[in-house]
C-alpha cells in the first residue's frame, strides 16, 4: 500500500480553515506599522536630518556619515521599541531569492544595544556561498552590502531588515538591485530630457511597476508527499485529472475557505510591511491564484514583490498550505507568470503613457509610446533573455502563455493612429494649419477601448495607460526584466533625442522634427507590432517571416546578453560592464544546469525507487490473477494484455532512465558552462523528460489506484 500518499490525502482532507484574527477591521490602523518608511522617518528624525535624507533619496545622492549616524540612532530606537533584537542587511543575490545575515543590536562589551551609522551604511557579509560568476575568485573573496535608502527598512520577525545592494570589493554588482538602480537613473535622465521638449517644468521621471503575481496553493501534506515538488518545484510525473480547467469555473470563482483565510492573513502581514496589496482572485487553473499590489516606484515595487513572496511562504505554513511559485508546476495545466505593469511618471504627476485630451499633450504621449515600441523592437532579444529561466521555458509558448517571440500589442485604435502618422507624416504643414489635425494626432481618444478588450496572448501589451510585460515568470525577480526594459528605453530615448536635436539644429521646427523622427521609429519597429492570437501556429510562421526571433531555450536565449549590441547598451549607462555581463551569464547558465540536473535526478529516483517497484508488485498480482483465471478455465486475454502493456511501459521507463543517467555522466565532464547548459537542454531535457514521463503517466492509468505511490493531480489540485 502507498502509505505516504494515503496518509497525506487523509491529513489534507481533515483540515479546517483558520480565519486570522485581525487587530482591527480598518487597514489604516496598522498599515505600514512594521516598516520604517518616510512617515516613520519624519516622526523620529530631527527636521533637518529628515529633510536631508528625503533629498538624498529623491536625488539618489549619498548620505553623509553624520546623517547616517542620526538615522541609525533613530531607527535603533524604533526597532527596540517594536521588539526587534537583531538587524540585517537584506539583499538579492543572483540565485533568485533574498539573503540576510543577522547581527545583534546588543553589544556584550558595553552591555547596551548599539547601532552606528557605519553599520547601517555598509556591511561585509560572508558572501562566499553566493554566486559571483568568477568575479570574486580572481580578486577578493569578499563582497560588501551597501544601504539603499530609497527602499524602506522593515521588520521581519525580530529582525530589522535593511535593503541593500551587494557588490564585490572591486565594485562589480553581484546582485539584482545594483544594476536596477542604475537603469532607473538612466531612464529618469533620458526621459526627463525628452520631456523638456514639451514641458520645461518636468525635473524628473520615475518608472513605476505593479506586479501581478500568480501562484498555486496546495495542501502542505500533499506537497510533502511529492519529492519532485519539494526538490524541483514542479511535478515531473502525473497524469492530468479528468476534470482539468476545461470548465474554466475556477477563474474568479469563490476562493476556497482555507485559501481565503490564508489570503487574509498574508494581506494583513503585507499591509503591516507597507506593501500595498489590493486585489486577489482565482486564476484559470484549479488551485491557482493571483495577487496584485498597487503600483509603486520600480525599485520599491521589486523589493516589495520579493518580500511578498517570502511572506506568502511563511504565512502559508500557518495554514498548512504550500505556495508554488514555479512557472509550470503541473504539466498540461496553466502555468504562472508575474505580469510587470510598467509606466513612466513625471515629477509633475503626469503618466507619460496616458493618452491626453489635448493634441499637444498627445504628441508627448506618442513620443514615449512609439519610443518604447521601438526599444522593444530593437532590443527584443535582450528583453527575451531577461525572462529566460529553466522554469519559464516550460511556460512560454505552452499554449496558455505568451510565446518566446517578443511582440507588442497596442490595440486597433492606437494601431490606426500610428499607421496614419506613418503614412501621412510627409504632408506639408503650412502656416495656420492645425498640424495635429493634419497628422491625425487630435483623434487619439482619452480612453482607449482596447483597454477592456485586450489581447491576453501578447507578451508585451499596451493596456490603456501602461505597458504590461506578461512573459515574466512567476518565480523570477522582477528586477532583472525591469533593469533591461528601463535601460533599453533610456537608450532609445537618448538616440531619439539626438536625432531630433540634429534636425532642430538644421532649422526644422521642433514639433516637425519630433514627428519626423517618430515616423522613422514607427516605420522601423512596425514588425514587432502584432494584434492577433499570440498562441497560434500562424503567428509562429508569420513572426519568422517578419524576422522576429523565437528562441525557445534559456541557454541560447542568454547569448543575447553577450552580443556587441548588449554590451554597448548596458555599458553606456554603466548599468552592467562587459565583465559583469559575462559573470552574470556564467551564473545563469550554471543555475540552468543545476535546475535541469535536479529535475533529471528526481525523475530517476522517483522512477527507480517509487514507480518501478510498485509496478513490479502490481504485475505479480496481475500474473496471479491471470493464472487463476486460466486454472478455472476462463479467458484471461484482457488481463494478459494489461500485463503486456505494463511491461512495455516499465521497460520504457527503465531504459529511458538508465540512458539518461549515462548521458548525464558524459555531460557532467564538460567544463564550459554554456556548452554544458545546451547539452543539458538538448540531450537531457528534450531527449528524455517527455519520453520517460509518457511511460510513467501511462503506468499511472494501469496500476490500481490503491497501489500508486505518488499523490495524484486530482488530489493536489482539488482538495482544499
Ligand atoms: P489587470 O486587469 O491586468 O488585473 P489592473 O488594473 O488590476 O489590471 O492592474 C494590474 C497592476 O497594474 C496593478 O498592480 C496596478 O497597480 C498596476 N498599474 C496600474 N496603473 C499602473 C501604472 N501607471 N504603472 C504601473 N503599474 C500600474
Ligand atoms: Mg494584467
Amino acid at each position: 500500500m502507498a502509505i505516504l500518499r494515503f496518509n497525506a490525502v487523509q491529513e489534507a482532507g481533515r483540515r479546517h480553515s483558520k480565519t486570522p484574527e485581525l487587530p482591527s477591521n480598518k487597514v489604516s490602523d496598522y498599515y505600514g506599522s512594521t516598516c520604517y518608511d518616510l512617515k516613520q522617518m519624519q516622526s523620529t528624525l530631527a527636521p533637518d536630518v529628515f529633510k536631508d535624507v528625503k533629498n538624498c533619496i529623491a536625488k539618489g545622492k549619498k548620505i553623509n556619515p553624520e546623517v547616517a549616524n542620526a538615522v541609525a540612532a533613530a531607527v535603533k530606537s524604533w526597532a527596540l521599541d517594536n521588539g526587534m533584537t537583531h538587524y540585517t542587511h537584506w539583499f538579492q543575490p543572483l540565485t533568485g531569492s533574498t539573503a540576510e545575515k543577522h547581527d545583534s543590536f546588543f553589544d556584550s562589551i558595553s552591555g547596551i544595544e548599539k547601532f552606528k551609522g557605519s553599520a547601517l551604511v555598509q556591511q561585509e557579509p560572508d558572501a562566499s556561498s553566493f554566486p559571483s560568476g568568477g568575479i570574486r575568485q580572481t580578486f577578493e573573496a569578499r563582497g560588501y552590502t551597501a544601504w539603499d535608502p530609497s527602499s524602506p527598512m522593515f521588520k521581519w520577525g525580530t529582525t530589522l531588515c535593511i535593503p541593500t545592494i551587494f557588490v564585490s570589493y572591486t565594485g562589480e554588482a553581484l546582485d539584482v538591485k545594483a544594476p536596477l538602480l542604475k537603469a532607473l537613473e538612466a531612464v529618469d535622465k533620458a526621459a526627463t530630457k525628452v520631456c523638456k521638449y514639451f514641458d520645461r517644468n518636468i525635473t524628473s521621471v520615475t518608472a513605476s511597476l505593479g506586479c501581478e503575481q500568480e501562484y498555486f496553493a496546495i495542501d502542505k501534506a500533499l506537497y510533502n508527499a511529492r519529492p519532485d515538488l519539494v526538490m524541483s518545484g514542479r511535478t515531473v510525473f502525473g497524469h492530468p485529472p479528468a476534470r482539468g480547467q476545461q470548465l474554466d469555473d475556477h477563474y474568479f470563482g469563490s476562493i476556497q475557505s482555507r485559501v481565503f483565510a490564508f489570503m487574509q492573513d498574508f494581506e494583513f502581514e503585507c499591509h503591516k510591511l507597507g506593501i500595498p496589496v489590493t486585489t486577489r482572485h482565482n486564476e484559470v487553473a484549479p488551485s491557482q491564484f493571483e495577487v496584485a499590489p498597487l503600483f509603486e516606484e520600480v525599485n520599491v515595487a521589486t523589493d516589495h514583490n520579493m518580500m511578498m513572496m517570502d511572506v506568502m511562504g511563511r504565512v502559508a505554513e500557518r495554514h498548512d498550505l504550500a505556495i508554488l511559485f514555479h512557472e509550470k508546476p503541473f504539466a498540461k495545466i496553466n502555468g504562472s507568470g508575474k505580469h510587470n505593469n510598467w509606466s513612466l511618471i513625471t515629477s509633475t504627476g503626469v503618466n507619460l503613457f496616458q493618452p491626453k485630451s489635448s493634441a499637444r499633450e498627445n504628441l508627448m504621449f506618442l513620443t514615449f509610446f512609439a519610443n518604447t515600441i521601438a526599444a522593444v523592437h530593437k532590443y527584443s532579444d535582450i528583453l527575451r533573455a531577461s525572462i529566460a529561466s529553466a522554469g519559464n521555458d516550460y511556460r512560454l509558448g505552452a499554449n496558455e502563455a505568451p510565446p518566446a517571440i517578443i511582440s507588442v500589442f497596442i490595440g486597433s485604435q492606437l494601431s490606426a493612429v500610428l499607421d496614419e502618422l506613418e503614412n501621412n507624416g510627409n504632408i506639408a504643414i503650412e502656416k495656420g494649419d492645425n498640424m495635429y489635425m493634419k497628422l491625425g494626432i487630435d483623434k487619439i481618444p482619452e480612453i482607449i477601448l482596447d483597454n477592456t478588450d485586450r489581447n491576453r496572448t501578447s507578451p508585451f501589451a499596451f493596456t490603456g495607460n501602461k505597458f504590461e510585460f506578461r512573459a515574466v515568470g512567476s518565480f523570477q525577480n522582477a528586477g532583472i526584466p525591469m533593469t533591461v526594459l528601463n535601460t533599453i528605453v533610456a537608450k532609445q530615448l537618448n538616440d531619439f533625442r539626438e536625432e531630433v536635436d540634429a534636425l532642430i539644429a538644421g532649422g526644422t521646427e521642433k514639433r516637425l522634427a519630433i514627428i519626423n523622427v517618430l515616423r522613422k521609429c514607427i516605420k522601423e519597429s512596425k514588425n514587432v507590432r502584432f494584434e492577433g492570437d499570440g498562441y497560434s501556429d500562424e503567428w509562429v510562421k508569420e513572426a519568422k517571416k517578419r524576422g522576429l526571433s523565437n528562441i525557445k531555450d534559456t541557454p541560447e536565449a542568454l547569448d543575447a546578453f553577450l552580443t556587441k549590441e548588449s554590451k554597448e547598451v548596458f555599458g553606456c549607462y554603466n548599468v552592467l560592464s562587459e565583465r559583469e555581463l559575462e559573470a552574470r551569464n556564467e551564473i545563469l547558465w550554471e543555475n540552468y544546469i543545476m535546475k535541469v540536473q535536479i529535475e533529471s535526478r528526481v525523475m530517476g529516483d522517483l522512477a527507480l525507487n517509487h514507480i518501478l517497484p510498485t509496478v513490479v508488485k502490481y504485475q505479480m498480482k496481475l500474473i496471479d490473477a491471470a493464472k487463476g483465471l486460466k486454472e478455472i478455465g476462463l479467458d484471461n486475454e484482457s488481463t494478459l494484455n494489461v500485463i503486456r502493456k505494463i511491461t512495455e511501459h516499465s521497460e520504457g521507463v527503465k531504459t529511458g532512465v538508465l540512458a539518461m543517467i549515462d548521458e548525464r555522466r558524459r555531460i557532467n565532464k564538460i567544463e564550459d558552462s554554456r556548452k554544458k547548459s545546451i547539452e543539458y537542454c538538448k540531450n537531457i531535457k528534450h531527449k528524455y523528460f517527455e519520453k520517460i514521463r509518457y511511460h510513467v503517466d501511462k503506468l499511472e492509468l494501469f496500476v490500481g489506484d490503491e497501489d500508486w505511490p505518488l499523490v495524484k493531480y486530482r488530489e493536489m489540485l482539488f482538495l482544499h
